[in-house]
């Protein structure tokens, strides 16, 4: 938080409220990096959310700091306990944020949900002043072109990946507050850093 900011909140003699940022966006669209210099940028006024998921660890890694594994009995005891904010099933796997993220806002500026539209969707829901962000890629050939490049998936694979990118890229459009190309990362990450500026000056907050 800037002076500025310090003294704004002064002036209202209120504790402002801090942002929760959806980021959603078709696997492909470069949204980790993104989340990764968003991040960077704005140290430790910014809190990820980690989510649990019913999928494998996959590489590097960790569970308690990329997501909290669990294995699916223990996710569902979740479900029926009322723990999440949002759960979705995203390519026959279970993902879900536990609620009490919902009140980090209070101590702090930001705070980043990496999830799908289907959870963008219920976060809203619940929290409309929630700030929904989806990162789009520059177009469909090079969508097309950075999950080929992976060059781990079968075609048949790729192909499905595709549909179901451009499903989302439908939903997404549709239904979120902003849109953002993601064809250069730093002007990528400075429009959404432009929009948490502006949201940030609401009168509602
Ligand atoms: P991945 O398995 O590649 O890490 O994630 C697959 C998809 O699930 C991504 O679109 C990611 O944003 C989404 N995802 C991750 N965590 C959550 C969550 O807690 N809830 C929802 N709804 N989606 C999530």
């Amino acid at each position: 938080m800037d002076e500025m900011d310090m003294r704004r909140d002064e002036m209202s003699g209120k504790k402002r409220q801090g942002t929760l940022l959806i980021l959603s966006a078709p696997s492909g669209a470069g949204k980790t990096t993104l989340a990764r210099r968003l991040g960077q940028a704005l140290g430790d006024g910014c809190l990820f959310s980690i989510s649990y998921t019913t999928r494998a660890p996959r590489g590097a890694e960790q569970n308690g700091v990329d997501y909290h594994f669990i294995e699916r009995p223990g996710f569902e005891s979740m479900i029926d306990a009322g723990e999440f904010l949002e759960w979705a099933e995203v390519h026959g796997n279970f993902y879900g944020t536990h609620r009490s993220y919902a009140d980090a806002a209070r101590d702090h500026e930001v705070v980043v949900f990496d999830i799908d539209v289907q959870g963008g969707e219920q976060i809203k829901r619940k929290h409309p002043e929630a700030v929904s962000v989806f990162i789009l890629p520059p177009s469909g050939e090079e969508l097309a072109r950075r999950l080929r490049s992976r060059g781990t998936e079968s075609d048949e694979a790729v192909e499905r990946r595709l549909l179901a990118a451009r499903q989302e890229i439908e939903r997404g459009e549709a239904c979120y507050d902003y849109l953002v190309v993601n064809d250069d990362l730093e002007r990528a990450l400075a429009d959404v850093l432009a929009i948490l500026r502006a949201e940030s000056c609401r009168r509602a907050r």
